[in-house]
C-alpha cells in the first residue's frame, strides 16, 4: 500500500486508554488526543467516540478526511489483521469478532487497517525511532506483559496464517513459574512487570517498582527476582538473535524506561561468545518513541507497509 498523501492517522487502542494522532509523513506528530477506551461501554460506543475524536483532530488541523493516506490502528491483541477483527475479550471486555475497519471505512471513506499493537510499535520505531534506517529488527516490549514484533526487509513478519509472533512465550527456563499459555518457564512469566510484582509480593513488596528499588538497595530476595528477569531476557535475546539475525534488537516498554542498561548489558554478554553470527553486528538499543510508537507506526503503515 503506498500513498502520496502526506497525512495519516494513527490509533493505539489499549485496555485503559486510546490514543489518536495526526501524523505528517516527514514532520511527524501534528496533533494528538487521548480518550478512555471504556471497553465495557460496548464496542460500538467506542468506535463512535473514536470516529468523533478523529473529526476533532482533523478540525484542529483544518483538514478533511480525504487528505488522509488512511487510518491505521494498533490494538492490544489478539487481532485478525486480514479481516480487521479485534478478538480480545481478555483486556477489552466484550470485544470479540469486533470489526473496527468497516465502520471507520464507511464513515471516512479512506483505507483503514488493523494490526497488533506490538507490530505498530515496532513499525513506528522503524519509521522514525530507534529502528530508523534498519531493514531487519526485533523489538521487545517489557511492561505489564511482554510483547514483541519482528520486522524483516522493512515489513512486519507474520506466521503462516498471518499470525503475530508471540515472543513473550519464548521458553527461557526448564521449570519456571506457570504461564497462562499452558506451560512453565515462559519469558513473560518471569520477566514481565506482572511476574516481578507477583514474585515480590511473596516477600512483602507491593509492586514491581518496589522490587527494583529494593534490588538496587541490595535486598537479596529482590535482587534475585530481578536477576532472574534479566537472565530470562538474556536467554530470549540469544534465541531471537540466532533466529532472526536482526540488525537491531530494540527494548521498549515501561521497565526499560528506568532499567534498560542491566537488561541490555546481559543480552550483550550472553551473545558475545556466539559463533554463528557476528554479535558486534547486532545493536541492542532502547526504544526511542515511548508510548507514541504505536500510533506513529499505525499511521506510518498506511504509507509504506
Ligand atoms: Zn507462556
Amino acid at each position: 500500500m503506498t500513498s502520496n498523501h502526506e497525512l495519516s492517522l494513527g490509533i493505539d487502542i489499549g485496555g485503559t486508554k486510546t490514543a489518536i494522532a495526526l501524523i505528517h509523513r516527514t514532520r511527524g506528530l501534528l496533533a494528538s488526543l487521548t480518550l478512555s477506551t471504556d471497553a465495557s461501554q460496548g464496542f460500538h460506543n467506542a468506535v463512535t467516540r473514536i470516529g468523533d475524536s478523529i473529526l476533532v483532530l482533523l478540525d484542529r488541523a483544518h483538514r478533511d478526511p480525504q487528505s488522509l493516506a488512511g487510518i491505521g490502528i494498533g490494538c492490544a491483541g489478539p487481532v485478525d489483521p486480514s479481516r480487521g477483527l479485534i478478538n480480545n475479550p481478555y483486556t477489552l471486555e466484550g470485544w470479540n469478532h469486533a470489526d473496527i475497519v468497516t465502520p471507520l471505512q464507511q464513515r471516512f471513506s479512506v483505507p483503514v487497517r488493523l494490526e497488533n499493537d506490538a507490530d505498530t510499535a515496532a513499525y513506528g520505531e522503524l519509521h522514525s525511532g530507534a529502528g530508523r534506517g534498519a531493514d531487519s529488527l526485533v523489538m521487545l516490549t517489557l511492561g505489564t506483559g511482554i510483547g514483541g514484533a519482528v520486522i524483516r526487509n522493512g515489513q512486519i513478519y507474520r506466521g503462516a496464517q498471518g499470525e503475530h509472533p508471540e515472543l513473550g512465550h519464548l521458553l527461557v527456563a526448564d521449570d519456571g513459574p506457570p504461564c497462562y499459555c499452558g506451560i512453565r518457564g515462559c519469558f513473560e512469566s518471569i520477566a514481565s512487570g506482572t511476574a516481578i510484582a507477583a514474585n515480590g509480593k511473596q516477600h512483602g513488596f507491593p509492586g514491581a517498582r518496589e522490587v527494583f528499588q529494593a534490588a538496587d538497595a541490595g535486598h537479596p530476595a529482590a535482587a534475585q527476582i530481578i536477576d532472574q528477569a534479566v537472565a530470562a531476557c538474556a536467554r530470549a535475546g540469544w534465541t531471537l538473535c540466532h533466529t532472526f539475525l536482526p540488525e537491531r534488537l530494540i527494548l521498549g516498554g515501561g521497565i526499560m524506561d528506568d532499567h534498560f542498561e542491566p537488561f541490555a548489558a546481559a543480552i550483550r554478554r550472553r551473545i558475545a561468545p556466539a559463533t554463528q553470527f557476528t554479535p558486534a553486528n547486532v545493536s541492542i538499543i532502547r526504544a526511542a518513541l515511548g508510548n507514541q510508537a504505536g500510533m506513529i507506526g499505525a499511521a506510518a503503515m498506511m504509507w509504506t507497509a
